[in-house]
């Protein structure tokens, strides 16, 4: 242990009655703490506040897609703490796609910030632009490309579904 694992691991003592043990490891610096609670195996997470990074995580071809999409993930898939994969901004440059794809175990909600798009949903296509909330629910399918001059900017989040009784 580090000095500031040790440090950071007499803080979560005294802040968190005892019941409560740590999981995984402990990191003050704006990740998340996930703490398994040891009657009822739930997670809980630590309270953050941050800025998205600078530069965005780049994904060539999407899908199939043409040219690449940029990603700022608001949340990583570990702190979603299993409620789903994505929860990010996303930016498409003019002329590049999100390729067609099926949703297989999860839904996907899309909220269109900046921009001007071509969105296909269960083969339907239609245009999207500020304001626009597009749903893609399990077993469905959906396509997007930037078909304006300006970048088309969006909130992208993949969520499970409630798991079976
Ligand atoms: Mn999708």
């Amino acid at each position: 242990m580090t000095p500031r694992h040790v440090r950071g691991f007499f803080i979560f003592k005294m802040r968190f009655p005892a019941g409560l043990r740590v999981k995984n490891g402990c990191n003050f610096r704006g990740r998340v703490l996930r703490i398994e609670q040891k009657r009822n195996r739930r997670l809980i997470s630590m309270a953050f506040i941050r800025k998205l990074p600078d530069t965005p995580e780049r994904l060539e071809h999407l899908k199939g897609g043409a040219g690449h999409l940029e990603r700022y993930a608001l949340l990583s898939p570990e702190e979603m703490l299993g409620a789903g994969t994505v929860c990010a901004r996303m930016v498409l440059q003019p002329g590049c796609e999100v390729g067609e794809h099926t949703h297989h175990g999860n839904y996907e909600v899309y909220y269109f910030l900046s921009g001007h798009g071509v969105y296909r949903s269960n083969g339907e296509t239609t245009t999207v632009d500020a304001g626009t909330v597009t749903f893609t629910g399990d077993g469905e399918s959906h396509f997007l490309r930037n078909d304006g001059p300006e970048p088309l900017e969006f909130m992208a989040f993949v969520l499970n579904l409630p798991a079976q009784a």
